[in-house]
Formats: C-alpha cells, sequence, structure tokens
C-alpha cells in the first residue's frame, strides 16, 4: 500500500496551538470485525495490536488528574479489547462522559450479545458509521451484508432507548461519501436518513455527523492507485475555509495509541506523527509523561490532510464544524 505522508508532507496548512484539553480519544486496538475500504485505520480481523491492562491504567489515572470531560473510545472494533468494559465502567464511575465509536455489526458478534446492554446500562452515547441509509451504498463501502445487521443493531439500540427523547440515551450516526468528494450538507442530509430510515426500518437516532475522507492509509493508497490523489487535495484545499480553523478537533484533544503515545489526533496517530511539544519534531510523548502537564499552547503538527477537517463546513470527530459549535 503506497503511504501518502511523502506526498502529505509538502503541502503547507496554517499554523495552529493547542487550546484547552477537553476530550481525550483513546484508540484501543486495531482489531476489527470489518475490513472497510475507506478504514483510515487499516483495521481488520487479522490485526494484533490492542492496549493492555496497564496503559489502560495510565489513561484511566490521566482522566481522573487532568479532568477530562470526554472520552471518545475508538480503534478498531473498541469493543474487541477486553479492557473496553473495565474502561468504559471505571470512565462513568468518574463521572466522564463516554463516546463508543461502535461499527454496529460488533452488536453481533459471537461474545458479544450483551454489548447493547451494557452500554445503554452504562449511559455511553454510540456513534455509529452508517455510510449511507440505502443498502447498494453501505455494502459497497463496508462489505456484503452489513447493512442488513446494521439497521438490526440500530433497531436493537432503539429498544433500549436510544436515539429516543427523554431516555438520555444519545445514538448518532456518521456518514462519509464513498469517494473523493465532499460530504453533502449535514442538516438536510440528517433529514433525509431521519426520514428513509424512519420509514422504511423504524429507526430513530439523535444527530448525522458527516465526515470528508482523509487522504490516509487505505483511502490514500486508493486515491494514489487510482491517480486521484492530486484532484482530492486540491479539492480540499480549494474549500478550506480559516473560519473552520479555531474548531479542528485537535485543539481540544488528544488522541492517544494502544501503547499509550499521545498525538494530536486520530489522523496523526495514523502517520505516526506524534504529538510534540515544539522542541524536537523525533521526540514521543508518552500519556504518562503528561499528567503533571498541561498541553494548552503546544503547536499541533499539521499538513495537507488537515484540509480534510477544514474543506467546506468542516468534519470533526462531531461532525460538520459548524454544527458541532452549535
Ligand atoms: S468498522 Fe470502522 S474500524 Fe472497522 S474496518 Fe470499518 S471503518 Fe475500520
Ligand atoms: S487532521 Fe484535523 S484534527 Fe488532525 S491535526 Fe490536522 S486539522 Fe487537526
Amino acid at each position: 500500500m503506497r503511504d501518502t505522508w511523502p506526498l502529505l508532507e509538502r503541502i503547507a496548512f496554517p499554523p495552529i496551538r493547542r487550546g484547552p484539553l477537553h476530550t481525550l480519544q483513546v484508540n484501543v486496538g486495531y482489531r476489527c470485525n470489518q475490513s472497510c475500504v475507506h478504514c483510515h485505520v487499516n483495521a481488520g480481523p487479522s490485526r494484533t495490536e490492542e492496549m493492555p491492562a496497564d496503559v489502560a491504567d495510565v489513561m484511566l489515572a490521566f482522566l481522573e488528574r487532568r479532568r477530562i470531560a470526554t472520552l471518545d473510545i475508538t480503534g478498531g472494533a473498541p469493543e474487541l479489547n477486553p479492557q473496553f468494559r473495565r474502561i468504559v465502567a471505571a470512565a462513568r464511575d468518574m463521572g466522564v462522559r463516554v463516546i463508543d465509536r461502535c461499527n454496529l455489526t460488533i452488536l453481533e458478534v459471537p461474545g458479544q450479545e450483551d454489548l447493547a446492554e451494557f452500554l445503554a446500562a452504562q449511559q455511553v452515547e454510540v456513534v455509529a458509521s452508517m455510510p449511507c441509509y440505502l443498502e447498494d451504498n453501505v455494502e459497497r463501502q463496508r462489505g456484503k451484508g452489513v447493512f442488513a445487521v446494521s439497521i438490526r443493531g440500530l433497531q436493537r439500540l432503539n429498544a433500549l432507548g436510544y436515539g429516543r427523547e427523554g431516555s438520555g440515551l444519545v445514538l448518532n450516526l456518521v456518514y462519509n461519501p464513498q469517494g473523493p468528494s465532499l460530504p453533502p450538507a449535514q442538516d438536510k442530509l440528517e433529514d433525509d436518513y431521519k426520514r428513509v430510515l424512519g420509514e422504511r426500518h423504524g429507526v430513530v437516532f439523535n444527530r448525522l455527523y458527516t465526515f470528508a475522507n482523509m487522504p490516509i492509509q487505505r483511502f490514500g493508497a486508493i486515491l494514489i492507485a487510482q491517480n486521484e490523489f492530486d484532484r482530492y487535495l486540491d479539492l480540499l484545499q480549494h474549500a478550506h475555509l480559516d473560519a473552520n480553523l479555531g474548531q479542528v478537533m485537535c485543539r481540544n484533544l488528544i488522541s492517544v495509541d494502544w501503547r499509550g503515545y499521545v498525538y494530536d489526533c486520530d489522523f496523526n496517530q495514523m502517520l505516526d506523527l506524534p504529538l510534540t511539544s515544539g522542541r524536537d519534531a523525533r521526540e514521543r510523548v508518552h500519556l504518562s509523561d503528561l499528567l503533571g502537564v498541561d498541553v494548552e499552547g503546544l503547536p499541533i503538527r499539521v499538513a495537507g490532510h488537515c484540509y480534510g477537517c477544514t474543506a467546506g463546513q468542516g468534519s470533526s470527530c462531531g461532525g460538520a464544524l459548524k454544527e458541532a459549535a452549535e
């Protein structure tokens, strides 16, 4: 697979610095029950990397010491990590808001039959990938049979109260384009999703998040192979809005890998661009080094891929930046 970093690092991006830290995004491993075409972490069933118990302990200590408001757990399929439920329960005991980036099909994987009930009991916010409300489009991106399983997963979460008014159980969906194009307007697409999923499948949810595809990893390699890389980068750069710079997710979030090393965001983690104190670009910071350190004001490592966050309506872990800020 061709690495896109040599192409991305040549592209200048406006300098930005960290703001106050609100969110710890933790990638607990790359194992996944799926292997989607656009996956920016190259996750799949054969990946073996996963966060061990001692790193999970550091992460929980960091949440407590730094009084972090939100823990955003991602993977792979994060629920496959044996530490997942312990991490969730401990963070919830501290009053931390916990987000699970759930691929929905995991709810039917053997051994995960009680996962939906666990998430509901812990009041975990579920952010679920659903790249389209139409079966064909979902299966082209995520594999055969995925749509029906995903719908069953959503119905199961709905039956527990997820996405229903007054339940306190939040269910948000994620859309990303099929190919090298910008996502459509988030609010309009959300209305379409609600109408079609509601009418055809009785599914309800809270918000739809739209993300631009990042020109890295598997999707980046496809762009290069199809000779689309430059055109897609041009598209992102031409759609860049300075107004989005203040709200990109890296300003208030750090991303931690399964070993405990820290990055400005999940994308930089995948590009292996560690968080830097600004002194030495080769340094690698471990979360245990930051237990007593405030990262506010540190420079963020930016390059061409960052236009994926600032193009048009923008993209962050909370969807389009304009809506995310409201
Ligand atoms: S479900 Fe998510 S983590 Fe798993 S392969 Fe697909 S995009 Fe990657
Ligand atoms: S990819 Fe986005 S979130 Fe990551 S450093 Fe660039 S602007 Fe920030």
